[in-house]
């Protein structure tokens, strides 16, 4: 092992925890620095959903990497239960956007034509069989809904949990409450508190771009988009396949948990929770699923999505650094095809 290469990766949420996971399994020594613990941040708050279908909207290579990651998901998941023994909820439950008013019909319309165009199959239900998918989605008003059979969610709180373990079994150093603040490039080599490496991986989310780098320009920009989810205890089979309505989007774990989401702000590290965000999608999940109206409120809590300009996935002006962070709202969906990519890069 002494003579394998080296790696550090720094940052602990999905996509630093899947490029150790890869990197040490292709014989790298690898070390996962993280300043706080692993997966407490945006991989913890992330709903989970796996849907091409609510976010690629013409092509590109994003839509590419967003279809190939969905396309990795189950053998991704599987290989990560079977090597932990963590039972992970993941469901290929398929969605269904809802239009309500003919504008919003005509674009869902519009969207599925150049979505079909491009490998993201979906197919029209007449508001009197939507019942059939989701019993209790509102039908009054309804004027046409698209099921997306190959959307599909996952619980990423599992994954971490489960990424831990197959970094550990694979001989990954996982060290917690270990910030790195600053990297120094030199030649091949990067330095990462003290010790040289054969590659280093930014995946430090929404706080990338505050590692500062010596040797390389200056790391691009990262900035946190905060998001409030909100929790409900419904009957279990009240909500099987994903909703979304507009921006709003609901979805049912195994336990019976319903999640609804999510806002979008741009309140820098802030995480309070602010009640009349809470309220707005109570509001709009009530518009969608009239049984939350009767129920309490579970949960409530707030994550930091890591934004980016675009996003960042592969060595930065050639160096033995490489970038992997600007995830933003799909980076439960794309850690599988990120990783892989990532890997590739460096092993290559
Ligand atoms: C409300 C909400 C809903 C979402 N819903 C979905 C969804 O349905 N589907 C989907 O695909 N995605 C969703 N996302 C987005 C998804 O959660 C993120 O894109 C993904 O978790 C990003 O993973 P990451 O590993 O890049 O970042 P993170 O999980 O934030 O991990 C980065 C880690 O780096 C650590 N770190 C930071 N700086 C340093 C440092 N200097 N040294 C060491 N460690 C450091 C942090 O502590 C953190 O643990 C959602 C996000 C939110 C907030």
């Amino acid at each position: 092992m002494r003579d394998s290469p080296a790696a550090a990766v720094i940052g602990g949420g999905i996509i630093g925890g899947t490029v150790a996971w890869r990197l040490a399994q292709r014989g790298w020594r690898v070390t996962l620095f993280e300043k706080g613990e692993l997966g407490a941040e945006a991989s913890w708050a992330g709903a989970g959903m796996l849907s091409p279908g609510g976010e690629v909207e013409d092509r590109s290579p994003f839509a590419d990497l967003c279809l190939h990651s969905r396309s990795l998901y189950r053998a991704y998941v599987e290989e990560m239960v079977h090597e932990s023994g963590v039972a992970i909820d993941y469901r290929e439950c398929g969605a269904i956007d809802l239009a309500y008013t003919p504008e919003e019909w005509d674009g869902l319309r519009e969207r599925a034509a150049v979505q079909q165009a491009i490998g993201i199959p979906s197919r029209e239900i007449s508001p009197d069989r939507v019942h059939a998918f989701s019993p209790y989605a509102r039908t009054e008003g309804l004027l046409g809904a698209l099921f997306y059979p190959d959307d599909g969610m996952v619980n990423p709180r599992e994954i971490m949990q489960a990424l831990r373990i197959v970094c550990a079994k694979q001989g990954v150093e996982i060290a917690e409450h270990t910030p790195v603040e600053h990297i120094v490039v030199q030649g091949s080599q990067v330095d990462v508190n003290g010790r040289l490496y054969d590659a280093g991986i930014v995946a430090a989310g929404a706080w990338s771009d505050r590692i500062g780098v010596s040797g390389v320009p200056v790391l691009p920009a990262s900035e946190p988009i905060k998001g409030h989810l909100i929790g409900f205890d419904l009957q279990l089979g009240g909500c099987p396949t994903i909703l979304r309505h507009g921006h709003t989007y609901l979805l049912q774990r195994g336990t019976g948990r319903l999640i609804a989401g999510s806002s979008l702000e741009h309140a820098g590290f802030d995480r309070e929770i602010s009640p009349s965000i809470v309220e707005r999608l109570r509001h709009d999940a009530t518009a969608v699923l009239p049984v939350l109206e009767k129920l309490e409120l579970a949960d409530v809590w707030t994550g930091l999505r890591p934004g980016a300009e675009q996003l960042h996935l592969g060595r930065w002006h050639g160096s033995p650094l490489v970038l992997a962070y600007g995830h933003f709202r799909n980076g439960i969906m794309l850690a599988p095809a990120s990783a892989e990519r990532i890997v590739a890069e460096i092993t290559t």
